[in-house]
């Protein structure tokens, strides 16, 4: 039976596969039992599954990205070493015979058997590898989900797999940096969470907050996902499909069209140049900069480094990782910016803070401010990567004068040390300011003067200004970037900014968002930070572009209240001829 279901579309492009079902163990396993006859057919339904974990780990192993920490094979390397030990890949094959039940049943017994024991053991390290069991489990569980009668019979894994999930963590995300998915469509999230940001960056389609996806779509079903309208289609009849295969040709048509202005620079038709910078999450992403045409990096988000690990990266594995990307942007801006973790990019080191909103509590500055020694070592190892290149340093989450100084502070004790141990660094590394909490836009001077430019972190910003969580597909239409509220904080930040002689830019989602390019050109913005892959479209807006003709308009958008007056008058100013 055919049938679509509607989300939120955030990343772009049409794909057309099969569905890939992503389990997590927090998610229901079923209890059914095998009559005797079945028993030995479970058994090896229970033994395929292990063997396509154990395929699909070597297989990770054989293709480690560049830019992965070193961790990560020691981690697929205990990852096999539990899925061969027999506690796993052979007592549930006893449970099965033994109790008459299906595999998942025996697998989830056995895996909280095993963390039972393991949480008595006092050794913490050796505590936590009950995470590693779990991971391995969820990985046969998710085997065995493919495993039912209702794969079509010519569907093989990752060939032309849409990855259905009930929700998605950013670690998740990066570790199918390194999988073939087509797309991936989710019940939860939001357009700005931080798992569509990195779907971006996998340059895939996607659509998240479809609320029962997961439960209605069945493995191996054939799936269009349109990741422009936010549309999931779940077994297409021919013409739909024949329509959207036309429809996925002109797109990867437009995509080519748009590829040759990658060296083509970004000028208005009044001459005005506009700077076009790159948002990245690891080194490894540093090709898709080049290829894009961008001229700098706006955003290195460098929580990335710290996650999918127990331990913490050291001051030499960042530097070198900062350092690659320095050196490979050959005297072009990087902008690193330090540690955000916390809300809904959690990593294993820090604690989960017990709080009813994390997204107000211990994240970004405040948490590295509370830990100093890991803080210094961070800002330790940028300070040395800027002797490799174009490096700035941007601090996230800013919402008073003190944070600012207690960072400034630590830094000069950094750069103290490196003088004292001969260490080269750049002296006068320009430090910048992410203005992303309302209270950092509307008192603007307690910054400007301290530092070097601003980069605006829209995607915050919306979310404290609505006090809409980003992350929750139930409040996820009110996440709306074009809010008056929205709209005077950007436009004000940029205009203050400009008026006080300090660079600025944004690197919110915003940026690369065709919709509002002209929009923030309006509002006096020429430096847009955004994923690789939304470069080549903006740069072609801005190229059309007078900015003089921008003027009348823009000043009514920010006198306007009523919601539907300015969507008309945001699309009258994308369809002007300038
Ligand atoms: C933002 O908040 O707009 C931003 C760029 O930072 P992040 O998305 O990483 O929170
Ligand atoms: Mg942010």
């Amino acid at each position: 039976m055919s049938f679509s279901m509607h989300g939120i579309a955030v990343a772009q492009g049409i794909a057309i596969g099969h569905a890939h079902l992503f389990l997590q163990t927090s998610l229901e396993v079923t209890h059914y039992s095998i009559p005797p006859e079945r028993l030995e057919t479970e058994i090896q339904r229970f033994d395929n599954a292990i063997t396509t974990v154990r395929d699909e780990l070597h297989e990770l192993e054989r293709h480690v990205p560049a830019g992965t920490p070193p961790e990560f094979a020691a981690f697929l390397q205990l990852h096999l070493m539990i899925l061969n030990d027999d506690t796993l890949s052979g007592i549930p094959r006893s449970l099965i015979q033994q109790q008459g039940c299906n595999a998942e049943w025996a697998l989830k017994q056995q895996m909280d058997s095993l963390i039972e024991q393991f949480e008595q053991i006092e050794d913490s390290y050796l505590r936590e590898r009950k995470e590693d069991v779990t991971q391995v489990v969820e990985r046969v569980l998710k085997a065995l989900t493919g495993q039912p009668a209702t794969v079509a019979p010519e569907h093989k894994a990752d060939m032309d797999s849409i990855l259905v999930a009930h929700d998605l963590s950013p670690a998740d995300m990066m570790l199918f940096k390194q999988r073939t998915f087509h797309a991936f469509i989710t019940d939860m999230g939001g357009a700005t969470s931080h798992t569509a940001i990195l779907a971006r960056s996998l340059g895939i389609p996607s659509v998240v907050a479809l609320h029962h996806a997961w439960a209605m779509i069945r493995e191996g079903e054939p799936i269009i996902v349109d990741g422009m309208a936010g549309v999931v289609i779940v077994n297409p009849d021919p013409l739909v499909l024949a329509e959207y295969r036309l429809r996925q040709e002109q797109w990867h048509l437009e995509r080519q069209k748009l590829k040759r202005l990658r060296t083509t620079r970004a000028t208005t038709l009044d001459g005005t140049d506009i700077e076009l910078w790159a948002n990245i999450e690891l080194p490894g992403d540093v090709d898709a900069v080049k290829k894009s045409g961008a001229t700098g990096i706006g955003l290195y988000r460098s929580e990335f480094l710290f996650m999918n690990r127990t331990d913490l990266p050291g001051e030499e594995e960042q530097f070198n990782a900062y350092r690659r990307v320095a050196e490979a942007l050959r005297g072009h801006v990087v902008t690193i910016r330090t540690l955000d973790i916390g809300s809904d990019k959690p990593i294993e080191q820090a604690p989960k803070a017990q709080t009813l909103n994390p997204a107000l509590g211990l994240r970004a500055i405040r948490y590295c401010l509370s830990e100093p020694r890991l803080f210094k070592t961070q800002l330790r190892a940028i300070l040395r990567a800027s002797h490799f290149g174009n490096v700035h340093l941007l601090l996230p989450m800013l919402s008073n004068g003190t944070e600012l100084s207690q960072t400034l502070t630590l830094l000069e004790q950094a750069k103290v040390e490196l003088r004292a141990e001969g260490i080269p660094f750049k002296e006068g590394i320009p430090v910048g300011g992410m203005i992303e909490v309302p209270a950092a836009a509307l008192a603007l001077p307690v910054f400007i003067g301290k530092l070097d430019f601003l980069s605006i972190g829209t995607n915050d910003l919306i979310q404290y200004t609505l006090a809409i969580d980003r992350a929750d597909d139930s409040v996820a239409h009110l996440y709306n970037p074009t809010h008056p509220a929205v709209l005077y904080l950007v436009a004000h930040t940029i205009r203050t900014a400009q008026k006080s002689g300090i660079p600025v830019a944004v690197c919110g989602e915003m940026a690369g968002n065709a919709g509002l390019t002209r929009l923030l050109l309006g509002f006096g913005l020429r430096n847009f930070s955004m994923h690789p892959a939304h470069l080549p479209e903006i740069k072609q807006i801005i190229l059309k572009t007078s900015l003089p003709d921008l003027q009348p308009l823009t000043r009514k958008i920010l006198n306007t209240y009523d919601s539907e007056r300015l969507d008309e008058l945001i699309a009258r100013l994308n369809q002007q001829p300038c």
